[in-house]
Protein backbone atom coordinates (compact mmCIF):
# COMPACT_ATOMS: atom_id res chain seq x y z
CA UNK A 1 0.00 0.00 0.00
CA UNK A 2 1.41 3.70 -1.01
CA UNK A 3 2.53 5.46 2.47
CA UNK A 4 4.81 8.54 2.60
CA UNK A 5 6.97 6.44 4.67
CA UNK A 6 7.39 4.21 1.94
CA UNK A 7 8.82 7.19 -0.23
CA UNK A 8 10.88 8.21 2.86
CA UNK A 9 12.53 4.74 2.87
CA UNK A 10 13.19 4.62 -0.64
CA UNK A 11 14.17 8.51 -0.72
CA UNK A 12 11.16 9.43 -3.47
CA UNK A 13 10.98 13.53 -3.92
CA UNK A 14 7.88 13.11 -5.80
CA UNK A 15 5.25 11.21 -6.78
CA UNK A 16 2.68 12.51 -9.10
CA UNK A 17 -0.74 11.10 -10.62
CA UNK A 18 -2.32 11.93 -13.76
CA UNK A 19 -5.92 10.95 -14.89
CA UNK A 20 -7.60 11.94 -17.81
CA UNK A 21 -11.11 9.99 -18.49
CA UNK A 22 -12.04 11.49 -22.10
CA UNK A 23 -9.35 9.18 -23.38
CA UNK A 24 -8.65 6.83 -20.62
CA UNK A 25 -5.56 7.99 -19.49
CA UNK A 26 -3.88 6.30 -16.53
CA UNK A 27 -0.47 7.73 -15.12
CA UNK A 28 1.73 7.51 -12.70
CA UNK A 29 5.33 9.57 -12.26
CA UNK A 30 7.65 8.56 -9.86
CA UNK A 31 10.58 11.59 -9.23
CA UNK A 32 12.94 9.85 -7.41
CA UNK A 33 15.96 12.00 -7.31
CA UNK A 34 17.05 14.99 -9.06
CA UNK A 35 20.19 16.09 -7.44
CA UNK A 36 22.21 15.67 -10.55
CA UNK A 37 19.62 17.24 -12.71
CA UNK A 38 16.04 16.52 -14.24
CA UNK A 39 14.64 13.13 -13.98
CA UNK A 40 14.80 11.15 -17.04
CA UNK A 41 13.62 7.63 -17.47
CA UNK A 42 11.10 5.74 -19.59
CA UNK A 43 7.09 5.68 -19.93
CA UNK A 44 5.98 1.79 -19.30
CA UNK A 45 2.94 0.82 -20.64
CA UNK A 46 1.10 -2.32 -18.53
CA UNK A 47 -1.57 -4.04 -17.96
CA UNK A 48 -1.11 -3.55 -14.00
CA UNK A 49 -3.56 -6.07 -12.17
CA UNK A 50 -3.86 -3.22 -9.37
CA UNK A 51 -2.40 0.22 -8.48
CA UNK A 52 -0.64 -0.70 -6.05
CA UNK A 53 1.79 -2.92 -8.08
CA UNK A 54 1.81 -0.10 -11.13
CA UNK A 55 2.78 2.25 -8.23
CA UNK A 56 5.58 -0.06 -6.58
CA UNK A 57 6.65 -0.51 -10.50
CA UNK A 58 6.74 3.12 -10.85
CA UNK A 59 8.70 3.86 -7.42
CA UNK A 60 11.43 0.85 -8.24
CA UNK A 61 12.16 1.94 -11.60
CA UNK A 62 12.52 5.27 -11.10
CA UNK A 63 15.04 4.75 -8.26
CA UNK A 64 16.72 2.71 -10.57
CA UNK A 65 17.25 5.78 -13.08
CA UNK A 66 18.27 7.58 -10.21
CA UNK A 67 21.51 4.96 -9.98
CA UNK A 68 22.05 4.72 -13.89
CA UNK A 69 22.17 8.03 -14.34
CA UNK A 70 24.59 8.82 -11.83
CA UNK A 71 27.10 6.07 -12.21
CA UNK A 72 27.11 7.00 -15.89
CA UNK A 73 28.26 10.50 -15.41
CA UNK A 74 25.14 12.08 -16.49
CA UNK A 75 23.83 14.99 -15.52
CA UNK A 76 20.48 13.66 -14.77
CA UNK A 77 18.26 12.59 -12.00
CA UNK A 78 15.90 9.46 -11.75
CA UNK A 79 12.61 9.21 -12.88
CA UNK A 80 10.18 7.13 -14.23
CA UNK A 81 6.69 6.64 -15.55
CA UNK A 82 4.06 4.02 -15.72
CA UNK A 83 0.78 4.18 -17.84
CA UNK A 84 -1.98 1.94 -16.94
CA UNK A 85 -3.76 -0.15 -19.84
CA UNK A 86 -3.28 -2.68 -22.31
CA UNK A 87 -0.80 -1.26 -25.01
CA UNK A 88 -2.52 -3.77 -27.47
CA UNK A 89 -6.19 -1.98 -27.20
CA UNK A 90 -6.17 1.15 -25.45
CA UNK A 91 -3.06 3.59 -27.67
CA UNK A 92 -4.43 6.57 -28.64
CA UNK A 93 -2.78 9.72 -30.30
CA UNK A 94 -5.11 11.49 -28.03
CA UNK A 95 -4.12 9.33 -24.59
CA UNK A 96 -0.04 10.42 -25.58
CA UNK A 97 -0.68 13.76 -25.97
CA UNK A 98 -2.72 14.15 -22.83
CA UNK A 99 -0.11 12.54 -21.26
CA UNK A 100 2.71 14.84 -23.27
CA UNK A 101 0.53 17.62 -21.67
CA UNK A 102 0.63 16.60 -18.09
CA UNK A 103 4.48 15.96 -18.63
CA UNK A 104 5.09 19.44 -19.45
CA UNK A 105 3.08 20.95 -16.48
CA UNK A 106 6.11 19.42 -14.56
CA UNK A 107 8.26 21.85 -15.97
CA UNK A 108 11.06 20.36 -17.17
CA UNK A 109 11.46 18.08 -13.84
CA UNK A 110 11.01 14.92 -15.47
CA UNK A 111 12.12 13.81 -18.90
CA UNK A 112 10.59 10.67 -20.60
CA UNK A 113 11.47 8.03 -23.36
CA UNK A 114 10.15 4.86 -24.51
CA UNK A 115 10.37 1.58 -22.00
CA UNK A 116 8.44 -1.17 -22.22
CA UNK A 117 5.70 -1.10 -25.03
CA UNK A 118 5.98 1.94 -25.81
CA UNK A 119 7.57 3.32 -29.30
CA UNK A 120 8.84 5.98 -31.35
CA UNK A 121 5.46 6.97 -32.61
CA UNK A 122 4.53 7.37 -28.85
CA UNK A 123 6.97 9.44 -28.09
CA UNK A 124 6.49 11.26 -31.40
CA UNK A 125 2.56 12.06 -30.10
CA UNK A 126 3.91 13.14 -26.75
CA UNK A 127 6.29 15.19 -28.55
CA UNK A 128 3.56 17.42 -30.29
CA UNK A 129 2.90 18.48 -26.77
CA UNK A 130 6.31 18.56 -25.00
CA UNK A 131 10.02 19.07 -25.61
CA UNK A 132 10.72 17.22 -22.46
CA UNK A 133 10.87 13.68 -24.03
CA UNK A 134 13.69 11.95 -25.78
CA UNK A 135 14.19 8.76 -28.06
CA UNK A 136 12.04 10.90 -30.27
CA UNK A 137 12.74 10.14 -34.50
CA UNK A 138 15.91 11.45 -35.80
CA UNK A 139 14.33 13.34 -38.15
CA UNK A 140 12.83 15.55 -35.41
CA UNK A 141 16.21 15.40 -33.73
CA UNK A 142 16.09 12.75 -31.95
CA UNK A 143 18.51 9.59 -31.55
CA UNK A 144 17.16 7.07 -33.12
CA UNK A 145 17.25 3.09 -31.86
CA UNK A 146 18.86 2.88 -28.64
CA UNK A 147 20.22 -0.79 -28.80
CA UNK A 148 22.94 -0.06 -30.80
CA UNK A 149 24.48 1.73 -28.42
CA UNK A 150 23.40 -0.65 -25.36
CA UNK A 151 25.40 -3.24 -27.40
CA UNK A 152 28.45 -0.87 -27.72
CA UNK A 153 28.24 0.20 -23.81
CA UNK A 154 27.54 -4.29 -23.09
CA UNK A 155 30.73 -4.67 -25.38
CA UNK A 156 33.01 -2.21 -23.54
CA UNK A 157 32.03 -3.62 -20.46
CA UNK A 158 33.07 -7.76 -21.49
CA UNK A 159 36.47 -5.89 -22.63
CA UNK A 160 37.01 -4.13 -19.22
CA UNK A 161 35.66 -7.60 -17.03
CA UNK A 162 38.48 -9.91 -19.60
CA UNK A 163 41.22 -7.41 -19.08
CA UNK A 164 40.34 -7.81 -14.74
CA UNK A 165 39.78 -11.62 -15.18
CA UNK A 166 42.17 -13.00 -18.00
CA UNK A 167 44.46 -9.76 -18.39
CA UNK A 168 44.01 -8.73 -21.88
CA UNK A 169 40.81 -6.88 -23.21
CA UNK A 170 40.80 -8.62 -26.40
CA UNK A 171 37.64 -11.03 -26.99
CA UNK A 172 39.49 -13.00 -29.27
CA UNK A 173 38.91 -16.39 -28.84
CA UNK A 174 36.64 -15.88 -25.68
CA UNK A 175 33.83 -18.38 -26.00
CA UNK A 176 30.34 -15.97 -24.52
CA UNK A 177 26.99 -17.94 -23.95
CA UNK A 178 24.34 -15.36 -24.86
CA UNK A 179 20.68 -15.25 -24.26
CA UNK A 180 18.28 -13.63 -26.13
CA UNK A 181 18.99 -12.55 -29.70
CA UNK A 182 16.48 -9.48 -29.53
CA UNK A 183 17.46 -6.13 -30.64
CA UNK A 184 20.55 -5.43 -28.38
CA UNK A 185 21.81 -9.39 -28.89
CA UNK A 186 22.15 -9.24 -32.55
CA UNK A 187 24.26 -6.05 -32.04
CA UNK A 188 26.44 -7.40 -28.92
CA UNK A 189 26.68 -10.38 -31.67
CA UNK A 190 27.78 -8.52 -34.03
CA UNK A 191 30.62 -6.92 -31.73
CA UNK A 192 31.68 -10.52 -30.99
CA UNK A 193 32.33 -11.69 -34.24
CA UNK A 194 34.08 -8.92 -35.48
CA UNK A 195 36.56 -9.30 -32.33
CA UNK A 196 36.75 -13.16 -33.21
CA UNK A 197 34.94 -14.42 -30.11
CA UNK A 198 32.72 -17.54 -30.07
CA UNK A 199 29.02 -16.95 -29.46
CA UNK A 200 26.71 -19.52 -28.29
CA UNK A 201 23.44 -18.77 -28.11
CA UNK A 202 19.51 -19.19 -27.78
CA UNK A 203 16.35 -17.76 -27.85
CA UNK A 204 12.72 -18.99 -28.84
CA UNK A 205 11.45 -16.46 -31.28
CA UNK A 206 12.37 -17.90 -34.88
CA UNK A 207 12.43 -14.86 -36.70
CA UNK A 208 14.89 -13.32 -34.36
CA UNK A 209 17.29 -16.82 -34.23
CA UNK A 210 17.33 -16.63 -38.05
CA UNK A 211 18.49 -12.86 -37.68
CA UNK A 212 20.87 -13.64 -35.43
CA UNK A 213 22.44 -16.29 -37.46
CA UNK A 214 22.68 -14.12 -40.41
CA UNK A 215 24.22 -11.46 -38.44
CA UNK A 216 27.10 -13.70 -36.56
CA UNK A 217 27.67 -16.54 -39.09
CA UNK A 218 29.84 -18.99 -36.88
CA UNK A 219 27.36 -18.43 -33.68
CA UNK A 220 26.30 -22.05 -32.53
CA UNK A 221 22.55 -22.37 -31.22
CA UNK A 222 21.76 -24.10 -28.19
CA UNK A 223 18.33 -25.07 -26.23
CA UNK A 224 16.97 -22.65 -24.48
CA UNK A 225 17.69 -24.28 -20.88
CA UNK A 226 21.26 -25.46 -21.71
CA UNK A 227 22.74 -21.67 -22.16
CA UNK A 228 23.31 -22.08 -18.29
CA UNK A 229 25.25 -25.21 -18.70
CA UNK A 230 27.49 -24.90 -21.48
CA UNK A 231 31.07 -24.19 -21.45
CA UNK A 232 31.75 -20.68 -21.96
CA UNK A 233 33.84 -17.73 -20.53
CA UNK A 234 31.39 -15.55 -20.09
CA UNK A 235 27.30 -15.61 -19.05
CA UNK A 236 25.45 -12.87 -21.38
CA UNK A 237 21.98 -12.88 -20.22
CA UNK A 238 20.01 -10.14 -22.81
CA UNK A 239 16.28 -11.28 -22.84
CA UNK A 240 15.38 -11.44 -18.94
CA UNK A 241 16.09 -9.98 -15.49
CA UNK A 242 16.77 -12.56 -12.63
CA UNK A 243 18.43 -15.18 -14.49
CA UNK A 244 21.32 -15.45 -11.95
CA UNK A 245 19.03 -17.23 -8.95
CA UNK A 246 19.27 -20.08 -6.82
CA UNK A 247 18.36 -22.51 -9.93
CA UNK A 248 20.85 -21.32 -12.00
CA UNK A 249 23.80 -20.42 -10.25
CA UNK A 250 25.86 -23.39 -9.17
CA UNK A 251 25.26 -24.34 -13.12
CA UNK A 252 27.28 -21.76 -14.95
CA UNK A 253 30.79 -22.36 -15.56
CA UNK A 254 31.94 -19.21 -16.42
CA UNK A 255 34.61 -16.42 -15.32
CA UNK A 256 32.03 -13.84 -15.89
CA UNK A 257 28.55 -12.60 -15.90
CA UNK A 258 28.00 -9.64 -18.61
CA UNK A 259 25.10 -9.00 -20.61
CA UNK A 260 22.23 -6.17 -21.47
CA UNK A 261 19.47 -7.29 -19.41
CA UNK A 262 18.53 -5.10 -16.28
CA UNK A 263 18.64 -6.49 -12.60
CA UNK A 264 20.16 -9.19 -13.81
CA UNK A 265 20.33 -10.75 -9.90
CA UNK A 266 17.32 -12.10 -8.73
CA UNK A 267 18.05 -11.02 -5.17
CA UNK A 268 21.47 -9.24 -3.95
CA UNK A 269 22.45 -12.36 -2.27
CA UNK A 270 23.33 -14.04 -5.63
CA UNK A 271 25.99 -11.20 -5.89
CA UNK A 272 27.44 -12.18 -2.86
CA UNK A 273 27.18 -15.87 -4.16
CA UNK A 274 28.89 -15.18 -7.27
CA UNK A 275 31.81 -12.92 -5.47
CA UNK A 276 32.11 -16.17 -3.35
CA UNK A 277 32.41 -18.25 -6.55
CA UNK A 278 35.25 -16.42 -8.25
CA UNK A 279 32.73 -15.48 -11.28
CA UNK A 280 33.35 -11.35 -11.78
CA UNK A 281 29.91 -9.41 -12.36
CA UNK A 282 29.78 -7.09 -14.54
CA UNK A 283 27.76 -4.39 -13.19
CA UNK A 284 24.57 -4.58 -14.89
CA UNK A 285 23.05 -0.98 -14.85
CA UNK A 286 26.42 1.10 -16.29
CA UNK A 287 27.34 -1.28 -18.77
CA UNK A 288 23.90 -1.29 -19.96
CA UNK A 289 23.66 2.65 -20.00
CA UNK A 290 24.42 3.06 -23.57
CA UNK A 291 21.35 3.51 -24.61
CA UNK A 292 20.16 6.17 -21.98
CA UNK A 293 23.97 7.75 -22.60
CA UNK A 294 22.76 8.02 -26.17
CA UNK A 295 19.23 9.97 -25.31
CA UNK A 296 20.57 12.17 -23.00
CA UNK A 297 22.56 14.44 -25.77
CA UNK A 298 19.50 14.61 -27.46
CA UNK A 299 19.00 18.11 -25.72
CA UNK A 300 22.59 19.19 -26.92
CA UNK A 301 22.21 18.08 -30.40
CA UNK A 302 23.06 14.33 -30.70
CA UNK A 303 25.50 13.08 -33.14
CA UNK A 304 27.26 9.80 -33.55
CA UNK A 305 30.45 11.17 -32.31
CA UNK A 306 29.59 12.21 -29.34
CA UNK A 307 27.40 9.06 -28.24
CA UNK A 308 30.41 7.03 -29.08
CA UNK A 309 32.78 8.85 -26.70
CA UNK A 310 30.40 8.57 -23.95
CA UNK A 311 29.54 5.36 -23.93
CA UNK A 312 32.82 4.00 -24.44
CA UNK A 313 33.95 5.56 -21.17
CA UNK A 314 32.01 2.57 -19.79
CA UNK A 315 34.96 0.51 -20.37
CA UNK A 316 36.59 3.27 -17.56
CA UNK A 317 34.04 3.13 -15.48
CA UNK A 318 33.20 -0.83 -15.00
CA UNK A 319 37.37 -0.85 -14.44
CA UNK A 320 37.16 2.15 -11.64
CA UNK A 321 33.88 -0.12 -9.93
CA UNK A 322 35.80 -3.67 -10.07
CA UNK A 323 38.86 -1.68 -8.27
CA UNK A 324 36.52 0.11 -5.44
CA UNK A 325 35.07 -3.98 -5.55
CA UNK A 326 38.29 -5.68 -4.71
CA UNK A 327 39.94 -2.25 -2.61
CA UNK A 328 37.18 -2.83 0.11
CA UNK A 329 36.29 -6.21 -0.44
CA UNK A 330 32.85 -5.82 -1.70
CA UNK A 331 30.81 -7.24 -4.27
CA UNK A 332 30.52 -5.37 -7.83
CA UNK A 333 26.84 -4.54 -7.01
CA UNK A 334 27.47 -3.08 -4.08
CA UNK A 335 30.51 -0.86 -5.41
CA UNK A 336 28.61 0.07 -8.35
CA UNK A 337 25.74 1.31 -5.77
CA UNK A 338 28.63 2.93 -3.58
CA UNK A 339 30.41 4.85 -6.22
CA UNK A 340 26.86 5.74 -7.61
CA UNK A 341 25.61 7.12 -4.06
CA UNK A 342 29.05 9.04 -3.61
CA UNK A 343 28.92 10.88 -6.98
CA UNK A 344 25.07 12.20 -5.69
CA UNK A 345 26.44 13.14 -2.62
CA UNK A 346 29.81 14.95 -3.89
CA UNK A 347 27.66 16.93 -6.01
CA UNK A 348 24.98 17.72 -3.28
CA UNK A 349 27.89 19.09 -1.25
CA UNK A 350 29.18 21.84 -3.90
CA UNK A 351 25.14 23.45 -3.76
CA UNK A 352 26.65 24.19 -0.28
CA UNK A 353 28.75 27.10 -1.73
CA UNK A 354 27.96 30.76 -2.09
CA UNK A 355 28.12 31.67 -5.88
CA UNK A 356 29.05 35.29 -4.97
CA UNK A 357 26.37 36.18 -7.69
CA UNK A 358 23.04 37.34 -6.69
CA UNK A 359 21.81 38.44 -10.20
CA UNK A 360 19.83 35.05 -10.57
CA UNK A 361 17.85 35.63 -7.42
CA UNK A 362 17.13 39.70 -8.10
CA UNK A 363 16.98 39.51 -11.58
CA UNK A 364 15.50 43.25 -11.62
CA UNK A 365 18.66 44.25 -10.29
CA UNK A 366 21.68 45.01 -12.27
CA UNK A 367 25.14 43.42 -11.39
CA UNK A 368 28.61 45.29 -11.38
P1 LIG B 1 14.21 -7.59 -27.31
O1 LIG B 1 12.79 -7.78 -26.91
O2 LIG B 1 14.52 -7.01 -28.65
O3 LIG B 1 15.00 -8.98 -27.21
C1 LIG B 1 14.81 -9.90 -26.20
C2 LIG B 1 15.02 -11.28 -26.80
O4 LIG B 1 15.03 -12.23 -25.74
C3 LIG B 1 13.91 -11.69 -27.76
O5 LIG B 1 14.48 -12.20 -28.96
C4 LIG B 1 13.17 -12.78 -27.00
O6 LIG B 1 12.60 -13.77 -27.85
C5 LIG B 1 14.28 -13.35 -26.16
N1 LIG B 1 13.85 -14.08 -24.96
C6 LIG B 1 12.82 -13.82 -24.13
N2 LIG B 1 12.78 -14.73 -23.13
C7 LIG B 1 13.83 -15.57 -23.34
C8 LIG B 1 14.33 -16.71 -22.66
N3 LIG B 1 13.75 -17.18 -21.56
N4 LIG B 1 15.43 -17.31 -23.16
C9 LIG B 1 16.03 -16.87 -24.28
N5 LIG B 1 15.59 -15.81 -24.97
C10 LIG B 1 14.51 -15.17 -24.50
O7 LIG B 1 14.86 -6.70 -26.14
P2 LIG B 1 16.19 -5.83 -26.21
O8 LIG B 1 15.83 -4.43 -26.50
O9 LIG B 1 17.20 -6.54 -27.02
O10 LIG B 1 16.64 -5.87 -24.67
C11 LIG B 1 17.23 -7.03 -24.13
C12 LIG B 1 17.42 -6.84 -22.63
O11 LIG B 1 18.25 -5.70 -22.37
C13 LIG B 1 16.11 -6.56 -21.88
O12 LIG B 1 16.20 -7.17 -20.61
C14 LIG B 1 16.11 -5.05 -21.72
O13 LIG B 1 15.38 -4.64 -20.58
C15 LIG B 1 17.58 -4.77 -21.55
N6 LIG B 1 17.96 -3.42 -21.98
C16 LIG B 1 17.74 -3.01 -23.26
C17 LIG B 1 18.12 -1.74 -23.65
C18 LIG B 1 17.91 -1.28 -25.08
O14 LIG B 1 18.52 -0.27 -25.47
N7 LIG B 1 17.11 -1.96 -25.87
C19 LIG B 1 18.73 -0.87 -22.73
C20 LIG B 1 18.97 -1.32 -21.42
C21 LIG B 1 18.58 -2.60 -21.06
Amino acid sequence: MFTFEKLYSMGHEQVVFFSDPSCNLKAIIAIHNTTLGPALGGTRMWNYATIDEAIEDALRLSRGMTYKNAISGLHLGGGKAVIIGDPAKDKSEALFRSYGRFVESLNGRYITAEDVNTTVDDMEYIFSETNNVTGVAEINGGSGNPSPWTARGVFRGMEASCLKVFGDRSLKGKVVALQGAGSVGTHLGRHLYESGAKVLFTDMNEANIARFKEAVPNAEFVALNDIYDVKADIYAPCALGATINDQTIDRLKVKIVCGAANNQLAENRHGDMLKEKNILYAPDYLINAGGVMNVSIEFEGWNAEKATKMVDKIYDTTLKIFKLSEEQNIPVYKATDLMAEQRIQSIKNIRGKYLGNLAHRFPGRKSN
